[in-house]
């Protein structure tokens, strides 16, 4: 295609080398780092429908400065090896910039989940995790799967299932893999955490005068005219949240058979039932439909959200996006060739490796309850709402005591009164996560003037904290 960068791994490595160029590592570390570790490629065999069908599948290794290493699974037909060590990678560097304490890993299986009926698809991906398991590709204290394209809670189950079977007397056998459904080890709000994410970042964005005069913008999110390409988990849920919450106009949406887009703003939730029901976003009533949807990734816009596929803004379009600030939901959406066009023209990226390190987080929280076998809040939840009952107690009794006497307002106590249950106590998580690894980029992105943008100052965040691990190992 015109304009496509040539690899996605050497894009990768393209935007490491040049945070590398600014710091001051010793020799040799530079490319310790920079190489993937490890690639398994397995193939399989699997009966169906009166035949045996051969599938192919990845699971690559890149840096096991922490164990375990943590990445997801992706059921796709365009999977190949130089995809999962790309993703690989920008995990370890995810990780080390959210500080949850993994190494990166990355996994796909050449199939299109379309194709197969559920019990079709349970038979492969437990084969799939078998061939992974007994090789300690899968393993709570080695390597965490989680999921990613194509891949949803339900793999997760059959995966976690399937490590169960074969280690029957592992306690732990549940921290095998994150991304489950809840009554499997699942913790809440893993399905909405990535999408969470994204807002949680714009969010901390919009609280940066210096940053959003960057991008030419100013106020917060309210009003905002987002662009969102890909209304999958991740695109759904951070349009969504965006819209309902924030007070953003969600103004196009593209999907795989075109675009919908309305100046008006578009219903995402109404658009979100309307694919699952008819397979795409032609025919959605509330908004105007373009046949050729990569086209609206260059409309007029605050925002633009690409949450699909990698490589989908590279030379060939990069010049004509108008957007001024881009969060990169999806893993390697802008190319490295296409990232220096857009800063040049004074666009601000919010890069992958932060943005998109809401679904890690949350993992890394499932993966702790696993090991910890009790569900976050269960010990302090009522003992926090008891101690709040008291205060309140006090207050109205002093209160009564007073000349004129005042109240507190019933919408005030039974917030108060609250003690945090696990989903609030997952978002505090994440909302601190996503605040704390923005703050860190920032700093190095104003405090040096040689550092041109976020992403080039989250590489030098991440490196240096791998740098780090690596030397205190003694290497
Ligand atoms: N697949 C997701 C990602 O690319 C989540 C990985 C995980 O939770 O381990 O970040």
């Amino acid at each position: 295609m015109t304009g496509k960068h040539t690899g996605f791994s050497a894009s990768v490595n393209a935007m490491y080398d040049k945070a590398v160029a600014l710091m001051d590592l010793s020799p040799g570390l530079a490319d310790k780092i920079r190489v993937c570790n490890a690639t398994y490629t397995v193939r399989f065999g699997v009966r169906l429908r009166g035949a045996i069908h051969t599938f192919t599948g990845y699971r690559s290794i890149h840096s096991e400065h922490m164990e375990p290493v943590k990445g997801g699974i992706r059921f796709a037909m365009a999977v190949n090896q130089d995809e999962v060590e790309a993703l690989a990678s920008l995990m370890t560097y995810k990780c080390a910039l959210v500080e949850t304490p993994f190494g990166g890993s990355k996994g796909g299986l050449c199939i299109d989940p379309r194709q197969w009926e559920p019990h079709e698809m349970e038979q492969i991906t437990r084969r799939f995790a078998y061939e992974l398991i007994k090789r300690d590709l899968i393993n709570p204290a080695q390597n965490v799967p989680a999921p990613d394209m194509g891949t949803g809670a339900r793999e997760m189950a059959w995966i976690a299932d399937q490590y169960q079977r074969m280690h029957t007397t592992d306690i732990n056998g549940r921290a095998c893999v994150t991304g489950k459904p809840l009554n499997a080890g699942g913790i809440q709000g893993r399905v909405e955490a990535t999408g969470r994410g994204v807002q949680y970042a714009l969010r901390e964005f919009f609280r940066h005068a210096e940053d959003k005069a960057a991008a030419g913008l100013s106020g917060m999110l309210d009003g905002k005219r987002v662009v969102v390409q890909g209304l999958g988990n991740v695109g759904f849920h951070a349009a969504s949240f965006l819209m309902r919450e924030d007070g953003a106009k969600i103004t196009a949406v593209i999907e795989r058979d075109g675009a919908v887009f309305s100046d008006a703003g578009i219903d995402v939730d109404a658009l979100h039932m309307h694919v699952q029901e008819t397979g795409g976003v032609k025919g959605f009533a509330g908004a105007e439909y373009e046949a050729d949807g990569t086209k609206l990734l260059e409309a007029d816009c605050d925002i633009l959200i690409p949450a699909a596929l990698e490589a989908v803004i590279h030379t060939g379009n990069a010049a004509r996006i108008k957007a001024p600030l881009i969060i990169e939901a999806a893993n390697g959406p802008v190319t490295s060739e296409a990232n220096d066009i857009l800063v040049q023209k004074g666009c601000v990226i919010i890069p992958d490796l932060y943005a998109n390190a809401g679904g890690v987080t949350v993992s890394y929280f499932e993966w702790v309850k696993n090991l910890s076998h009790i569900r976050f809040g269960r010990m302090q939840r009522r003992a926090e709402e008891a101690r709040h009952q008291l205060l309140v107690d006090e207050l109205e009794r002093l209160s009564a005591n007073t000349a004129v006497p005042w109240k507190l307002s019933d919408d005030f106590k039974a917030n108060y009164l609250r003690g945090a249950g696990e989903l609030e106590l997952v978002r505090s998580g994440l909302d601190d996560t996503m605040r704390g690894a923005y703050g860190a980029m920032r700093e190095v992105w104003h405090a040096r003037g040689d550092v041109p943008d976020l992403r080039t100052a989250g590489f030098i965040v991440s490196i240096d904290r791998i740098a780090a691990s690596y030397q205190a190992k003694g290497l």
